[in-house]
């Protein structure tokens, strides 16, 4: 049978993985971790680093196409497979998507508004910037996740002390906007430009970690879902994409939509995607790798994640020692899928798992996630979060 190969090991090569042995292929997974989340269910695991070219020829060894579930594998490990291989997104729309720099550049070159910003590379960029910037968020131009290598910055002096913080790598400073609410797209495109994608994901983020996603049509105007899927189609042909892309956007008071960042892969908004549409992100990106045709995916039920962080393993009671939360009181409520990533080490801000759940209407399982997250002592999902 056919292999394919991914690069990187966590939680989105392990749901590839899965996604792929579900229609016959086997699977090797590149991870320089011995003990990975995807390396685990995967046929072969070569623990080497991303730049290793021995490992990187294993792999092409191994594997029929290549694709990747971790945006920041060095583009010329990408470039050295692509000669042997089939690798999908390719090293050009990685690299792009892996600096902040570039990435607002080919959105502006696409036509897509972002929030006002300024490239920070230099002591006489950072003497420049504009007033109007601030307040504002600082975050490196390559490297970060999660809300990782973000800084808010109120005044001048914060944004010197700030940019000396990172160690005056490259950064983008952008303006802080007040924001009406987030959401984002999945499509997938094909090596012919055919497009397909989901219909956009309502996201909450605490604490610059994606909390909550919320997909139904009625949770938020037509008008901005159908921007945000032309904006994300334009970003995929502009950059001759191949594969699944997630991006991400602001939505704003007046009705306006601005484009956050991308990501070149299955995201954490698409994991609904397995239980609430016919066809999930991942099998998307199987069939986009294998160079299977695409079937515009539908969702059949209303679909709230919440993710599963670290925090939910250390408890009052537990004291330092990780303890699994009890999973029996959700798992009674209808439509809860669970999923946990068999990581070892549970760490707070750690994403160890998530929580899909459906149901018929958006009332039932907006009901369902309330009970979920009062059994497990989350923060209450509201409706004025959501609607
Ligand atoms: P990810 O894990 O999604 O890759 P990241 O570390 O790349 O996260 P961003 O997506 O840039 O971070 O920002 C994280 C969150 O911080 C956003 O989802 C949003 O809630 C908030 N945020 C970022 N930029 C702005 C902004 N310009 N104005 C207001 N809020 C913002
Ligand atoms: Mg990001
Ligand atoms: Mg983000």
């Amino acid at each position: 049978g056919a292999t394919l190969g991914v690069l990187g090991g966590g939680q989105l090569g392990r749901m590839f993985a899965h996604a792929a042995q579900r229609m016959g292929y086997f699977t090797a997974v590149l991870d320089p971790d011995t003990d990975s989340p995807a390396g685990r269910v995967s046929h072969h695991h070569i623990h080497t680093d991303y730049d290793d070219v021995d490992g990187l020829a294993r792999l092409a060894g191994l594997a029929d196409a290549v694709t990747t579930e971790f945006e920041n594998v060095p583009a010329p490990s990408l470039e050295h497979l692509a000669v042997a291989r089939p690798v999908s997104p390719g090293a050009s729309a990685i690299a792009i998507a892996q600096d902040r720099i570039a990435e607002k550049a080919h959105f502006t070159r696409c036509g897509v508004p972002c929030a006002p910003y300024a490239v920070i590379e230099t002591a006489a960029q950072l003497a420049a910037v504009e007033d109007s910037l601030l307040p504002g968020i600082l975050k490196t131009a390559r490297l970060g996740y999660d809300g990782k290598g973000q800084q808010r910055v109120k005044t001048r002096a914060e944004l010197v002390d700030a940019w000396q913080a990172t160690g005056c790598v490259p950064c983008v400073l952008e303006k802080m906007l007040p924001l009406e609410f987030e959401c984002s797209v999945i499509l997938a495109r094909s090596r012919d430009g055919q497009i397909v994608h989901f219909p956009p994901q309502r996201n909450l983020h605490r604490d610059g970690i994606l909390a909550v996603t919320e997909v139904h049509p009625q949770n938020m105007p037509k008008t901005v879902a159908q921007g945000a899927v032309n904006s994300a189609k334009s970003i995929a042909n502009g950059l001759g994409y191949v594969g699944v892309l997630c991006v991400e956007f602001f939505a704003l008071a007046d009705g306006s939509l601005v484009v956050n960042e991308m990501a070149p892969r299955p995201h954490n908004s698409g994991h609904y995607t397995m239980e609430a549409c016919d066809v999930s992100q991942f099998e998307l990106q199987v069939r986009t790798l294998a160079g299977l045709p695409l079937a515009a995916p539908r969702q059949h039920s209303p679909a709230i994640m919440l993710n599963l962080l670290g925090d939910l393993w250390f408890t009052a009671e537990g004291g330092d020692k990780p303890v699994s939360p009890r999973w029996s009181d959700v798992l009674a409520l209808p439509g809860v899928h669970l999923h946990l990533y068999g990581k070892i080490d549970p760490r707070r801000g750690r994403k160890m798992g998530h929580l899909t759940l459906t149901g018929a209407t958006l009332e039932a399982v907006r009901a369902t996630a309330s009970q979920a997250a009062l059994l497990l002592g989350l923060p209450a999902v509201t409706t004025a979060d959501l609607a």
